[in-house]
């Protein structure tokens, strides 16, 4: 006779599977398919040639460019392909 004992199986924290799947708008809450990336850049916390980039649909990018523009971080939009990959994304 066994018995499982599931209580002590942790779950793991800080997953994150976002290279993964389909890419999606990076506004919260949006499951819409990106048409465009939105790179921007913190001076902050960043160094100068370094770009973050968020996906965005046709709807959100104009509330996205805002968002960046309007905290100084916006740098430039470029049209988003399913084809490409952010595989040079080091760092
Ligand atoms: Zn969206």
């Amino acid at each position: 006779m066994n018995i499982f004992n599931l209580g002590g199986q942790g779950r793991a924290s800080g997953e994150s599977e976002r290279a993964t799947g389909p890419a999606t708008c990076s506004r919260k809450g949006c499951r819409a398919g990106a048409e465009w990336q939105l790179l921007w850049n913190n001076p902050r916390i960043h160094t100068p040639d370094r770009r973050k980039v968020w996906l965005s649909c046709g709807e959100h990018r104009d509330w996205l460019e805002d968002y960046l523009q309007t905290r100084g971080l916006w740098k430039e939009i470029l049209p988003f392909t399913a084809s490409q990959t952010t595989a040079n994304e080091a760092g």
